[in-house]
């Protein structure tokens, strides 16, 4: 229904391009910390990075199916600290640039971002104040053609190795919402430190707490109008808990197949174990969960895809997804018993790398609150940009 011969063509390429330059790699970057620079010039010769993008800028302006598979696939590499780094580069930071960069932000960072030159980093969560974006404390003051930035961010998803950072602050202090702005800010320039946070989960990627110091950047380097920053944010929420959402159903079906394989082979009591009635029906139970997941989120993509804002769908698509996800991981990692447990085997990574899903991005608890909002108080989102 969703995907033509092209779009299966492409996601047979990018999984042998995963299998050959990706896979050899992950046990590293995850000991490490570190994704190397290389692998991002790679994805970026390959086009991967900008599937979604203007051609303008070197993208392919394909429709978001593509997107589907890109993402599906890096969830099967089972590293989700890697795949984060490339879809928080790909689909948080980028996805800021192409709406509210100017020409000049665009030429400058978006074209480097889509050649895997420049990796991007979306800088919203403070310290003190993650789920209460309106709160954040960040400050964006203007003097002349200049803008000085002070205060801090955490847990951000490739804030060490990144380029530029996509910074969130208040040019308004007085006012919550509307006192928002969004930047375009260098990640060395003087006034900016960082240290790098010691994970559960996703250890493939740097996840960094980053500190603003009278940062100097300039006027232009603003994002869109001046208080909108915002709307933006929440605007962008809706394609970037898609992409959440997909993920946690690819990474849930990895996971499934993983079990069944396993359940092929292992014996137990003189039969394999996929003979035992009560593992039959865990399976059947997970199966059919995985398959409602993803039959949602492809039919929210195509509704995306045609330009319908759907910010109540995808809410609902990473709320129950992300749930179902770290359900049938744990589930299956049950099925393989002791070499569940055991990290040569990938479930015992995977259960830690799913459980940020209803964290990251907008918590389950905030998730139902938008939901709620839009259906017993008739809330209604608008987009702020077109
Ligand atoms: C590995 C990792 C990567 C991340 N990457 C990025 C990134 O790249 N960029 C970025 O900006 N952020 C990033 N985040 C931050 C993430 O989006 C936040 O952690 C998340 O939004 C929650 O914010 P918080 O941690 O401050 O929790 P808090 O807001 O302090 O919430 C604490 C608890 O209170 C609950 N809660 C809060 N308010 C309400 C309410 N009104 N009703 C009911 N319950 C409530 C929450 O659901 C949660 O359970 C990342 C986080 C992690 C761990």
């Amino acid at each position: 229904m969703y995907f033509t011969e092209d779009h299966e063509v492409f996601r047979q390429s990018f999984r042998d391009f995963l299998q050959k330059e990706v896979i050899p790699h992950i046990e590293k970057w995850e000991k490490t910390g570190t994704i190397e620079r290389f692998i991002w010039s790679k994805f970026g010769e390959m086009g991967y990075f900008g599937l979604n993008q203007s051609e303008k800028y070197g993208g392919l302006n394909l429709d978001l199916f593509y997107t589907v598979i890109f993402l599906e696939e890096l969830q099967k590499v089972n590293s989700c600290g890697f795949a984060a780094a490339m879809w928080a580069h790909s689909y948080l930071a980028m996805t800021h640039l192409a709406k509210e960069g100017s020409e000049q932000i665009k030429e400058k960072y978006l074209t480097a971002s889509i050649n895997g030159e420049k990796i991007g980093a979306l800088c919203i969560t403070e310290p003190f104040c993650g789920s209460d974006v309106a709160g954040m404390k960040t400050t964006a003051v203007k003097k002349g053609d200049k803008y000085i930035i002070n205060g801090s961010k955490t847990f951000i998803t490739n804030g060490i190795y990144a380029d530029y950072l996509i910074v969130a602050a208040k040019t308004n202090l007085e006012e919550k919402h509307s006192g928002i702005s969004i930047f375009v800010v260098d990640n060395n320039l003087k006034g900016i430190s960082s240290t790098k946070l010691n994970k559960l989960g996703w250890r493939a990627s740097d996840t960094a707490e980053i500190a603003f110091d009278n940062v100097e950047i300039s006027a232009e380097n603003l994002m869109g109008e001046e208080g909108k920053g915002f709307s933006y944010i929440m605007q962008h929420f809706a394609l970037e808990r898609l992409v959440m959402g997909v993920n946690a159903h690819a990474r849930a079906e990895y996971a499934l197949n993983y079990a069944i394989q396993y359940m092929n082979e292992r014996e137990a009591f003189g039969k394999t174990i996929n003979r035992f009635q009560a593992l039959r029906h865990k399976v059947a139970e997970m199966a059919s969960k995985v398959d409602m997941c993803k039959e949602y989120n492809y039919s929210i993509t195509k509704r995306l895809n045609e330009g319908v804002y759907v910010v109540k769908e995808a809410s609902m698509s990473k709320l129950l997804s992300t749930k179902m996800a770290d359900e049938v991981i744990y589930n299956a990692l049950q099925l393989l018993g002791g070499y569940g447990y055991i990290e040569d085997y990938p479930l015992a990574r995977l259960l830690r790398d799913s459980r940020l899903g209803p964290i990251g991005g907008g918590t389950s608890e905030i998730l139902k609150e938008i939901i709620a909002k839009m259906l017993i108080d008739g809330k209604d989102y608008k987009p702020a940009v077109k």
